[in-house]
C-alpha cells in the first residue's frame, strides 16, 4: 500500500498520484482552498506542471498495456475490496468531504454514499461485460462479440460531489480494464485524494489511476493529448460544451454532464405536505449545489395558494457549519459563488419577480465569514427572467404559475435544459402523460430529486448533456468499452473446397 505523505507529515499541500507515487508538484503556483464557514485556508492544490501531466499521461499508458490483461474477475475481486473499505471508511471520508465543501455532515455521508453505490455496480463488471454470440449465421460460421478496454480515460468532476461524482467514472472505467486520470476539482480535492489512497489500498496495481490537480490548463491537456481515449466530465455549460468540442476534435469519446434548471410540477391533487417538505429539501438541501435540485417549482391551478405554506416551510430551515446538526444545509462553495447568488436575488427583484423570502443578509453565530445565504423565494416569476433562465445553484426557489398541466409541459419542454424534473400528484393518468410528454432526461413521480440508482444511468438529456452514452449502469460499460467482432469457420466443418470465391455469399 501507497502511504500519503500528506497526512504524515501534516502539510496543507495536496499531492499527485503519479506513477503510483504520492508526489508534491513542483509548479510554481498553488490554489487555496478554503473552508467556505470560516474562509480558513486548509489545503493548497497545485497547477499540475505540463511536465507532472505528462508522466502522469505516461504511466497511465504503460499500466494498461499490463492492467488489460488481467482477468476480469480478478479486477471485480479489487473492486469488491475496495467497496467494502468505502464503507469502512464511510464517516471519515464524510467529514474530510464535509470540512471541504461546506455541505453537512449527514449529507455529505450521502455524498459519498452514492459513490459506493457505483463501486458496488462496478463489482459486477464480470457479467456486465458478457456479449453476444450466434451459432451458424451462415453455413459452418459463428459470430461472437466481445468487449475490451479502451485505453486511458480522462475524468474531470466538479466541486458539488467531490466524492460521488470521481466514483461515478474511475471505478467503471478501471474494472472493464482501462486506466484512468482523474482531474478532480481544485476546490475540494481532498476527498478524492482520500479515495484513491484507499484505492490503492485495495490492492489495485498503483499505477491504474493516476491523480492531477489543477484547473483549465491541466484540463486543456487531457482533451487534446493523443493517448487519451476518453473524457467524462461533470460541470458548469460553459465549460461543459469546451470540453465536448474540444475533445471530439481530437478524436475523442466524450461524455460531458452539463448545468440545469429543474422543474417541479404541482397539481392540485397532490398530497400538500408531503409536497411543500419534497419542494423545500429539493430546493434548498446542500444550499441548492446540487444539478438535479428542482429550483423551480410550477403551481399549476389553485395550488398558487400553497404560496404562504411554502414561505412558511422554508423559513424553518437555516443553514450552518457542517457538524452543527441543526443545520438544513451548509455554506456555498466560495465568497464568490455566495456573491453572484445575492446578485441574481437582486437582479429577480429588479426584473419584476417578488421577492417573498430574502436570504441574502443571512448571519450564522460564531462564522461571521460564512459563505452563507438563507433560503429565498421568489414568485411571479416568468421565462425570460434571469433567475429563471440562468442556474443559479443556490438556495434559491422561483415559483411559477400555470393554468394546466399541459400549460406547464409547454413551458418546460421549451426550456434548454434537460436534466431532471418531478411531478407531484395523486392521479396516474396525469403523471402517465408527464412522463410521455416532458423533454427531460429524469423523472421523478412523487420523488423530488430523480437520480437514479448505478444499474440504471444517470440520463441527463438536451442542454444538461452532450454526448451519446450516459454515466453508470450499462450505458457507462459501452461507453468505457470497444466492441470486437469475431466471425470464425473451421475448415474441418465438412465444408467441401471450391474455387476461389469472388462474390458476396447470400447463405
Ligand atoms: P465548473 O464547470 O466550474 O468546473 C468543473 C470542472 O472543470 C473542474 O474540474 C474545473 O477545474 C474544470 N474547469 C473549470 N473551468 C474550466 C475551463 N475554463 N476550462 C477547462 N476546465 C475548466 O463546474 P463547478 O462549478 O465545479 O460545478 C458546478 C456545475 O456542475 C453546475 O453547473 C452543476 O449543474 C454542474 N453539475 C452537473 C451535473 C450533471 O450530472 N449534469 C452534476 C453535478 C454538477
Amino acid at each position: 500500500m501507497a502511504t500519503n505523505p500528506q497526512a504524515m507529515q501534516n502539510t496543507p499541500d495536496v499531492l499527485n498520484l503519479i506513477a503510483g507515487e504520492w508526489r508534491k508538484s513542483g509548479c510554481a503556483d498553488w490554489i487555496d482552498v478554503t473552508d467556505p464557514a470560516t474562509q480558513d485556508v486548509i489545503a493548497r492544490a497545485p497547477n499540475t506542471t505540463p511536465d507532472e501531466m505528462e508522466q502522469a499521461i505516461s504511466s497511465a499508458a504503460e499500466a494498461f498495456k499490463t492492467w488489460k490483461e488481467v482477468p476480469v474477475s480478478e479486477r471485480a475481486r479489487m473492486m469488491f475490496r475496495y467497496q467494502a473499505l468505502l464503507k469502512e471508511h464511510h464517516d471519515e471520508l464524510g467529514e474530510i468531504l464535509a470540512r471541504e465543501t461546506g455541505k453537512t455532515f449527514a449529507d455529505a455521508k450521502g455524498d459519498v454514499w452514492r459513490g459506493i453505490e457505483v463501486a458496488e455496480q462496478a463489482c459486477h463488471a464480470p457479467a456486465l461485460m458478457l456479449a453476444d454470440s450466434a451459432e451458424n449465421i451462415a453455413g459452418g460460421i459463428d459470430t461472437r462479440t466481445i468487449t475490451h478496454p479502451i485505453g486511458v480515460c480522462a475524468g474531470i468532476t466538479p466541486f458539488n460531489f467531490p466524492a460521488m461524482i470521481p466514483l461515478w467514472f474511475f471505478p467503471l472505467a478501471i474494472v472493464t480494464g482501462n486506466t484512468f486520470v482523474l482531474k478532480p476539482s481544485e476546490q475540494d480535492p481532498m476527498t478524492p485524494n482520500r479515495l484513491a489512497e484507499l484505492f490503492l489500498e485495495a490492492g489495485f496495481p498503483p499505477d491504474v489511476l493516476q491523480v492531477v490537480h489543477g484547473g483549465r490548463e491541466q484540463v486543456d491537456t487531457l482533451l487534446t493529448h493523443p493517448t487519451i481515449r476518453a473524457v467524462s466530465f461533470v460541470g458548469s455549460v460553459p465549460v461543459a460544451q469546451h470540453v465536448y468540442r474540444t475533445s471530439t476534435d481530437h478524436l475523442k469519446r466524450c461524455q460531458a454532464f452539463a448545468g440545469a434548471k429543474n422543474h417541479m410540477v404541482i397539481l392540485p391533487d397532490a398530497d400538500k405536505q408531503q409536497t411543500i417538505n419534497n419542494l423545500v429539501g429539493s430546493a434548498v438541501g446542500a444550499a441548492g449545489q446540487r444539478c438535479m435540485a428542482n429550483s423551480v417549482a410550477v403551481l399549476v391551478g389553485e395550488t398558487r395558494e400553497w404560496l404562504p405554506e411554502i414561505k412558511a416551510a422554508m423559513e424553518t430551515v437555516r443553514p450552518g457549519r457542517w457538524d452543527d446538526e441543526g443545520a438544513g444545509y451548509g455554506a456555498v462553495i466560495n465568497a464568490g459563488a455566495a456573491q453572484r447568488i445575492r446578485d441574481l436575488i437582486g437582479q429577480g427583484e429588479k426584473e419584476g419577480a417578488k421577492l417573498e423570502l430574502d436570504g441574502r443578509e443571512c448571519t450564522v453565530e460564531g462564522y461571521p465569514d460564512g459563505n452563507w445565504v438563507g433560503p429565498t423565494l421568489f414568485s411571479g416569476v416568468k421565462p425570460g427572467m434571469t433567475v429563471y433562465d440562468e442556474e443559479i445553484f443556490g438556495p434559491v426557489l422561483c415559483t411559477v404559475e400555470a393554468g394546466s398541466l399541459d400549460e406547464a409541459i409547454a413551458m418546460i419542454n421549451a426550456n434548454p435544459y434537460g436534466n431532471g424534473t418531478s411531478i407531484f400528484t395523486a392521479s396516474g393518468a396525469a403523471a402517465r402523460k408527464y412522463t410521455h410528454e416532458i423533454e427531460v432526461g429524469q423523472v421523478g413521480v412523487n420523488v423530488p430529486i430523480p437520480v437514479p440508482v448505478p444499474f440504471f444511468s444517470f440520463t441527463g438529456a438536451k442542454g444538461s448533456f452532450y454526448g451519446d452514452l450516459h454515466a453508470y449502469g450499462k450505458q457507462s460499460i459501452r461507453f468505457f468499452t470497444e466492441t470486437k467482432t469475431v466471425i470464425s469457420r473451421w475448415f474441418d466443418s465438412g465444408i467441401p473446397a471450391g474455387g476461389p470465391n469472388l462474390t458476396i455469399n447470400m447463405k
